[in-house]
């Protein structure tokens, strides 16, 4: 007798039908009521100063179809979401093995600038997305390129195919006024001798790559590579090995979203890399790359809105890695 296929072209259909344009909208109604209860990041005075209402939305798929809803087209600061490229760039230079000898691949259970959990760890930072992981990986771009801001800048509008996205100075030196926390940080790492550059050029570098300004589009295109196992496909270059590719989507999902990571997987199903701009960037290998923006934050640095939203979307459209 033949295997019976029923329920595999049930669940073919249901994907090929998906109006991806109504799920955002409807997204975009359902989440109103819960934006003004974020708060936007207090502790760099530029992002303190973005409107809390604003919410954008975007769906890039494998097949070159884009969905927006929203504030989609409007540039924000990626934050925290650049520590995905920048650790893409180090495992390029390094390769595993010596990127691992310096940096941990645990969640780490504590806000993501904790400094208690640096100093009982002996200087290695628990995983490459908390902010003294991220300042390790930094000082290995630094240690492997000539013009590193630059490398950065030039890596991320390839990736994207937008040669206008740039930091936001003002952003950078905003964050660097009021940033004794990654500079406690940078501090501690130099003492363990898991710096090798400068405290001052890694803290410049760091606050630049995190100032980068783009938006939900930009990113959705830029997370096509990890949603495609390495092969990015605005140029057709393999941007990574499929192996790595694999390592880096594994730990967004297990280290993407801070403290906060068991709810937010838990909930929305997804790989992400999430920035206190209020900006979460998902994907789903095989499938298609999914980007929000809502300000406001959970107390754990997450966008409210934004996890909300991913969320529904995954609820929605029944998609997601599992
Ligand atoms: N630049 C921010 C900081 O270092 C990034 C943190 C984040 O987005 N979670 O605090």
């Amino acid at each position: 007798m033949l295997p019976d296929y029923t329920d595999y072209f049930l669940v073919k259909k249901r994907e090929i039908a998906m109006d991806f344009q109504a799920i955002l909208e409807e997204i975009h109604k359902e989440v109103q009521p819960v934006i003004s209860h974020g708060k936007v990041a207090g502790y760099i005075p530029k992002l303190a100063a973005v409107p809390l209402e604003k919410f954008g939305m975007a769906v890039q798929t494998l097949d070159g179809d884009l969905f927006t809803v929203g504030d989609a087209a409007e540039n924000f600061s990626i934050q925290s979401i650049s520590k995905a490229y920048s650790l893409t760039l180090a495992l390029k230079f390094i390769g595993e093995d010596r990127l691992w000898q310096r940096v941990g691949r645990e969640p780490s259970g504590n806000p993501f600038n904790s400094l208690v959990q640096l100093e009982y760890e002996n200087g290695i930072p628990r995983n490459p997305f908390i902010n003294a992981g991220a300042l390790v990986i930094v000082d290995i771009i630094i240690s492997n390129s000539k013009n590193p801001s630059q490398t950065i800048l030039d890596f991320v509008r390839q990736r994207s195919n937008n040669p206008e996205i740039d930091f936001d100075a003002d952003v950078a030196a905003s964050e660097k006024k009021t940033g004794f926390r990654n500079s406690a940080l940078a501090n501690f790492l130099k003492s363990y001798a898991n710096l090798e550059n400068s405290v001052d050029s890694v803290l410049n570098t760091y606050f630049l790559q995190c100032s980068l300004s783009m938006n939900c589009i930009d990113l959705t295109k830029s997370f096509l590579m990890f949603a495609n196992h390495g092969l990015s496909p605005w140029s057709g270059k393999q941007i990574l090995s499929e192996s790595h590719a694999k390592r880096i989507n594994s730990l967004m999902l297990t280290c993407g979203t801070y403290d906060a990571v068991g709810d937010f997987v838990y909930r929305v199903g997804l790989p992400g890399k999430s920035g206190i701009g209020g900006g979460i960037a998902a994907f789903i290998p095989g499938k298609l790359s999914v980007c929000v923006w809502s300000p406001g934050l959970n107390s754990h640095g997450n966008s409210l809105a934004g996890t909300l939203a991913l969320e529904l979307f995954t609820t929605k459209t029944g998609m997601s890695i599992f």
